[in-house]
C-alpha cells in the first residue's frame, strides 16, 4: 500500500535538498516523479530552491483553491502520455502552506491512487504554532520523520524565529517569506532550540497567547551531549 509521508524540520534542515535527492533516487531507476509546491512560497519562482544551490522547476504549483487530487490526476495522465511511464511518487515542498482539505487529498492520492506522497515542510511558525497544513499532516500521515538541524548553541533546533533587519520579532502575520522585503524591513529566519527560543522571546510562546515563566537565568543548558545528535 502506498503511504503519505511527512518529513518535517525547522528552517535550514535541508528539506528541499533531501527532496531533490529523493526525486533523483527515483529517476535513477528509470521512474517518473512529480514535484509540486504551494503558490504561497514565492522563492525561486516556480522552482525548488535548495540552500546548497541546486534548483529545479516544479511540475505544478498548488493554488489555495486547488483540488490537489484532481490536479495530480491530470498531471499524472500528462506524464504517462509523454513518457509511457506511470508516476511512481509525488513530492511536495513547503507542505505547511497547504490547506487541510489539500492534505486530505494527499492521503487520497496514496490510498486511492496507490502513489506514495512525500511531503516536506516546517512544523510550526515563528510563534511556535502549527501551520494548518502541518497540523493536518501530523494528524494523518502514515509516517513522520524529522530532519534535524542545529541551534546556535549546538542543540537540536525545533523552533523557527523571525528576524526583521536582523532583530528578533515575535508578533506579525503567520506567513512572511524570507528574501522578501516587507514594508517593515528584510525578513530572515533562524532555527533555535527551545531554550534559546525562550531566552529570545522572554518566555513567550504562541505569539503571546501563552507565557512560560522562564527567566533567562533559569534556563538550564547543561553540558551533556544532545541525545538527538548522538
Ligand atoms: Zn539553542
Amino acid at each position: 500500500m502506498a503511504k503519505l509521508y511527512f518529513r518535517y524540520g525547522a528552517m535550514n534542515s535541508g528539506k528541499s535538498t533531501a527532496m531533490l535527492q529523493a526525486a533523483y533516487n527515483y529517476e535513477e531507476r528509470g521512474q517518473q516523479v512529480l514535484l509540486a509546491k504551494p503558490s504561497v512560497d514565492t522563492r525561486g519562482d516556480n522552482g525548488i530552491v535548495s540552500r546548497l544551490g541546486v534548483t529545479r522547476p516544479v511540475d505544478f504549483v498548488i493554488l489555495p483553491s486547488d483540488d490537489v487530487y484532481a490536479k495530480f490526476g491530470r498531471e499524472r495522465s500528462r506524464v504517462l502520455r509523454r513518457t509511457g511511464v506511470d508516476v511512481s511518487c509525488l513530492l511536495l515542498d513547503e507542505a505547511q502552506f497547504l490547506s487541510e482539505p489539500q492534505v486530505d487529498d494527499l492521503l487520497r492520492i496514496a490510498i486511492q491512487e496507490g502513489v506514495p506522497v512525500l511531503a516536506y515542510g516546517i512544523r510550526t511558525d515563528f510563534q511556535t504554532v502549527a501551520f494548518p497544513g502541518s497540523r493536518r499532516l501530523l494528524e494523518i500521515a502514515h509516517s513522520l520523520e524529522e530532519l534535524k538541524t542545529i541551534c546556535r548553541c549546538g542543540r537540536k533546533a525545533i523552533f523557527n524565529t523571525r528576524k526583521i533587519d536582523g532583530q528578533f520579532v515575535f508578533d506579525g502575520d503567520q506567513v512572511a517569506i524570507d528574501t522578501s522585503r516587507s514594508s517593515a524591513g528584510e525578513v530572515s529566519y533562524e532555527s533555535l532550540c527551545g531554550a534559546c527560543y525562550l531566552e529570545e522571546s522572554h518566555g513567550q510562546l504562541g505569539g503571546g497567547r501563552r507565557r512560560v515563566l522562564v527567566e533567562p537565568a533559569e534556563i538550564v543548558y547543561g553540558s551533556a551531549p544532545d541525545p538527538d545528535f548522538t
